[in-house]
């Protein structure tokens, strides 16, 4: 099948885009990689009268890092995570989940900001920005606002952007140096988005411990705070019936299934 006929405009600034979004008032998409657009597009799942191009906005791809936060830009691509060669645990974190993703075409052309934008509850970026407790900047007609990334995404494919507002970027905090974090996922196929995804970030000193599932039939969620992040204390029943509260649609091989993605997150976990 082919799009509906659409109108096509390339954004020159991130002011641009914004703009056009509010003046077409619903009707109008952004569009980054394409890599989730350009099939709906194609299977007619969405139909807007005017994309608007944002992929060529150079002040949407920095990489940056100080000693408290790291900044992603929202076209931050999967291969530019994949291959950046920035030191310290997260970027080691990104290097591993985004080398997993999908094949080289796609991590080529994905963003980070699209993945978040989609809200797949089976994509990589918005499980893993949830365990690191990264927040989103997102700009609007009236300036900059900064969600959580449980704030940001509501429910399956639905965040709580608004029609004229766009990603700018993500913000992590430098976790210290003692930090552990693992990340495991089970596909059907190499290539393929996630059937479940375990995902741990254990920052002792700071006393943050976050465990996350994705892939459930919602957005990925975070267990409660009792969830032991040592191997011998894991009490299995408990952490399925933990799953099982967040996700009542799980039955109790499916909850197995999380558990043991979890489990190996854990076994994963490394500073
Ligand atoms: C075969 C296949 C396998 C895949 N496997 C995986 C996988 O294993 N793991 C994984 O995580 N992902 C996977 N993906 C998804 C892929 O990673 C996409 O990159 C990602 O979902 C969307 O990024 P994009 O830049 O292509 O966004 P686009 O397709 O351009 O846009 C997606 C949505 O986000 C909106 N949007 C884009 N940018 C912004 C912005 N800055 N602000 C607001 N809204 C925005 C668009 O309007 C659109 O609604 C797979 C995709 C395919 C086709």
């Amino acid at each position: 099948m082919k799009p509906v006929k659409f109108d096509y405009i390339r954004a020159e600034s991130v002011h641009h885009a914004v703009r056009l979004l509010d003046e077409h008032d619903g009707d109008a998409r952004l569009i980054s990689g394409g890599q989730s657009l350009g099939p709906m597009l194609n299977l007619r799942l969405a139909r807007p009268g005017t994309l608007i191009d944002i992929s060529r906005l150079p002040e949407l791809r920095r990489i940056e890092a100080n000693d408290r936060e790291i900044f992603l830009g929202s076209l931050v691509t999967h291969e530019m995570l994949e291959s950046c060669a920035h030191p310290g645990f997260v970027f080691d974190a990104f290097r591993s989940v985004a080398r997993d993703i999908a094949y080289r075409a796609i991590r080529s052309k994905g963003t980070v900001g699209g993945s978040l934008a989609h809200a797949d509850p089976a994509a990589d970026w918005p499980t893993l920005l949830l365990a690191l407790n990264a927040t989103v900047d997102i700009e609007g007609k009236s300036g900059i606002r900064t969600v959580s990334v449980e704030e940001f995404v509501v429910a399956t494919f639905t965040t709580s952007l608004e029609f004229n507002e766009m990603i700018i970027g993500v913000r992590i905090p430098v976790p210290s140096a003692s930090a552990r974090f693992g990340y495991f996922k089970f596909c059907r196929k190499v290539g393929e988005l996630a059937e479940a995804i375990g995902c741990v970030f254990d920052d002792a000193p700071r006393g943050v411990r976050r465990v996350v599932a994705g892939a459930l039939s919602g957005p990925a969620r975070l267990l409660p705070p009792h969830t032991e992040l040592q191997l011998d204390h894991i009490n299995t029943a408990i952490l399925r019936r933990d799953l099982r509260d967040l996700d009542d649609s799980l039955d109790e091989g499916h909850a197995h299934l999380y558990a043991a993605a979890i489990r190996r997150a854990i076994e994963r976990s490394t500073s």
